[in-house]
């Protein structure tokens, strides 16, 4: 069922990719002809999971002309729109286009699930009555943010959390939990019960090597027993919406908490064995176990790790 489902999703992605393709050199030439600068360099696709959940779609982060942010929850309550992250503020207009051709609803609540740009880049667009919710380490870190300061103070969380929190009730109830540092040290998953849907953030971005942010608070020491605590934790779960990813599973969660686990401990027996990070990067390999993985992040990762193990000196 879930395989007949994926099939038919990426059978219907490579046909709205082709047709993106064809629509943007449309608008390529257009906006050539006319002299002007190109606003609309990339599509922001609309993902239907239910009558009352879609996904603004992202890309893998790198190029500046077709990333548009992270992956981007909207559901539709009685009251208003519920939007779970924002992506770049670059991508304003487009994104605030495609939230406005799901529903004619106001959108009333905005979930960070943490700090960075790519998620929070436009929770000032739709005006300062907005509730915007986030775990408190994300409300710190976002203080921080250029973007956050000033006037713009007024767009920052105003209810937050610890551990757990749960908004509306009911079909409408939604779950936000923390379960420790990871990508950065206010990372939430956020869960709608009713459609069984998880979506993670950056905590589980991709199928490669997790971005470790230790500025923000980010640990790759604890981010397997992170994402254990989730594993452990949630269980009435189909579809995972990952943060920068096309739909995955909770099969996918718990691989990627064994992943990130092999990892820590492959970066920790390279440096009891005396190498380098850079050795360590070059001889760790995960992808004979884990298959569907790239390895375009690792070398980033380990020397994030052999940072972290080196400020610590009882490791
Ligand atoms: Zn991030």
């Amino acid at each position: 069922m879930i395989t007949t489902f994926h099939k038919l999703e990426r059978s219907i992605m490579k046909r709205i990719l082709v047709h993106s393709a064809v629509l943007l050199i449309g608008v390529a030439s257009v906006v050539v002809a006319a002299g002007q600068q190109p606003q609309t360099r990339q599509v922001i696709d609309v993902q239907k999971i239910a009558d009352n959940y879609y996904v603004l779609t992202s890309s893998t982060p790198g190029s500046e002309a077709t990333f548009s942010g992270g992956n981007v929850g909207v559901f539709i309550t009685n009251s208003g729109v519920v939007l779970v992250d924002t992506k770049l503020a670059a991508w304003g207009q487009t994104f605030l286009d495609r939230v406005k051709s799901i529903t004619t609803k106001p959108v009333t609540t905005i979930i960070n699930t943490h700090s960075h740009g790519d998620h929070t880049g436009n929770d000032d667009k739709f005006g300062t009555s907005v509730e915007i919710v986030a775990q408190e380490n994300t409300k710190a870190n976002m203080a921080k943010l250029d973007a956050f300061k000033g006037d713009k103070a007024r767009f920052l969380p105003k209810r937050t959390f610890r551990d757990k929190l749960s908004i509306g009730s009911g079909n409408e109830q939604i779950d936000l939990y923390y379960f420790g540092a990871g990508h950065t040290n206010g990372d939430a998953f956020v869960v709608f019960p009713s459609l069984r849907v998880l979506q993670t953030g950056d905590l589980f971005a991709w199928k490669d090597a997790p971005r470790i942010d230790r500025a923000n608070g980010g640990s790759g020491v604890q981010y397997p027993q992170t994402l254990a605590k989730a594993v452990a934790a949630l269980k009435n779960v189909d579809t995972v919406v990952p943060g920068h990813s096309p739909l995955l599973t909770l099969e996918d969660l718990q691989e990627y908490q064994r992943y990130t686990t092999d990892l820590l401990a492959a970066v920790q027996s390279a440096r009891k064995a005396g190498k380098s990070a850079a050795d360590a990067a070059a001889s760790i390999n995960l992808t004979d176990k884990y298959k569907a993985y790239k390895s375009e992040r690792v070398k980033q990762a380990v020397q994030d790790i052999y940072d972290e193990l080196n400020a610590t000196p009882s490791r």
